[in-house]
């Protein structure tokens, strides 16, 4: 048994890597709605020998498993797609259909990569007659930060013992730990409705305790640790100036390093909020709404990420895709595109060749969020990123999906399918291996966990 054998089925599967690619990144679906990319993934596993199992409560969720017995090895795999990012795979800003969904994160290569080493996995089980069980989560609502917390909620990933993630991304490189914690909360101001101008004593309007709620969180900015962010927004707010508004909501983020820090910080957003109500003789409701865990550092795990980047072939670009990529490029604020080439000490091309220094993420810090964080806190986790589109550009943006929707993208997937599939295969084959990864995990997660969802 050597390792090019898990290789050589992951090479198999290139066809498949980029019909899932091609296929989900054709058909976006928002979160919450991603029936036929579930369906279209479950569909795939099934008749690969996987047994489905899904769930009752979040219709677009599902766990695929195939084998018997320790260690249980998970793939997590995303696909859903964003709001208003429906783009061509081009050079320029240009939807495919106006207003609708695209893959601006990427999540399309996320799932494909993802489903092609449990394949690749599940083959080499069967033909070694390895012992042991590989998982695959079919992930859903990655954007709303919400899908796995829901899925941990309902305990769909009970009996794991590591789960290997990664992200699309302009860099090839493994991250120790990052995202930042989040929590959510929606705010409902209910005051007296009258005639601004006839009437304006007799009113007490909701919208004045929004507004008074935003003065005191942004004076809440100050005193609060490093790296905190506070944002809101509001979807109702009145519905005429001569009308004394009697309701307003605000929905705001509460985004910290750690989630001890979001969940201090969120009780002290609720104390504003009441100070707002109580100033405009208004009342407030508050619902909590999902939050998710920073993504847990794991050493040794990143150590294991790292050596498997190096060993695995990355993509190797042709003149076209080089230029494309070059154009792409062109469309990105120059500053950010010098600040990021000198960061990578890449001149020439507008994508990244190799992997980065096993250091270099401390200087690339993930500071949005994922509900990736929370199976971090569950089981051991690590994470690492492939060069997905060019130096410069970033995700969430109609470049990235772009990228996503051509043989740049497909090709990234396709060298994260091959880390994936070769990190399983040390974890199945080297059990010492993970026994030191979840002895780091069980000395850094003494807290207990628990996801942050009440059910509506
Ligand atoms: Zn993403």
């Amino acid at each position: 048994m050597i390792k090019q054998e898990i290789y050589d089925e992951v090479q198999d599967l290139e066809v498949l890597c980029q019909r899932v690619c091609r296929t989900l990144w054709n058909h976006p679906e928002l979160s919450g709605k991603e029936k036929n990319s579930a369906d279209y993934m479950r569909e795939i596993l099934s008749k690969e020998g996987f047994a489905i199992e899904n769930n009752n409560y979040l219709e677009h969720a599902f766990l695929a498993e195939y084998g018997s017995g320790k260690p249980v090895i998970a793939f997590l795999g995303e696909y859903d797609a964003l709001p208003e990012l429906s783009q061509k795979a081009c050079t320029h800003k240009e939807a495919v259909q106006e207003g609708a969904p695209g893959h601006g994160c990427g999540h399309n290569m996320l799932g494909a990569a993802a489903i092609t080493a449990a394949v690749a996995i599940r083959r080499f089980l069967e033909k070694e007659k390895i012992s042991g069980t590989v998982r695959f989560y079919g992930c859903p609502e990655e954007e709303l930060l919400s899908g796995k917390v829901k899925m941990a909620y309902y305990h769909m990933f009970d009996g794991c013992d590591a789960a290997i993630t990664w992200h699309p991304s302009n860099t090839n490189m493994t991250h120790n730990k990052g995202y930042l914690a989040n929590a959510s909360a929606h705010f409902y101001f209910k005051g007296i409705s009258a005639h601004a101008a006839f009437a304006p004593e007799q009113g007490r309007s909701a919208l004045d305790a929004v507004e008074l709620m935003s003065v005191g969180s942004n004076y809440l900015r100050e005193h609060v640790i490093d790296k905190t962010r506070i944002h809101y927004s509001t979807d109702g707010g009145g519905f005429a100036p001569n009308i004394v508004p009697d309701k307003a909501n605000a929905w705001y983020f509460v985004r910290a390093p750690h989630m001890s820090d979001v969940k201090s910080t969120m009780e002290r957003l609720k104390k504003i909020a009441q100070g707002a109500a109580m100033m405009t003789e208004t009342q407030v409701d508050i619902k909590m709404g999902c939050g998710c865990c920073e993504f847990s550092e794991n050493v040794a795990f990143a150590d294991l990420a790292y050596a498997n980047l190096i060993e695995a072939d990355g993509p190797k670009y042709t003149k076209e895709e080089l230029s494309f990529a070059k154009e792409l490029q062109k469309t990105v604020e120059k500053g950010i595109i010098e600040k990021e080439k000198n960061l990578h000490q890449v001149y020439n091309e507008a994508m990244i060749f190799g992997v980065s220094p096993r250091d270099q993420w401390k200087e690339c810090e993930l500071t949005a969020s994922s509900d990736t964080g929370d199976v971090s806190r569950i089981m051991p986790a690590c994470l690492f990123t492939t060069a997905c589109w060019p130096i410069g550009c970033s995700p969430h943006t109609w470049q990235a999906a772009s990228s996503a929707g051509t043989t740049i993208g497909e090709k990234g997937a396709f060298y994260a399918s091959k880390v994936a599939a070769g990190i399983a295969y040390d974890l199945f084959t080297k059990p010492q291996l993970l026994e030191k990864i979840t002895k780091e995990f069980k000395e850094r997660n003494n807290e207990t966990y628990s996801p942050m969802y009440e059910e509506s």
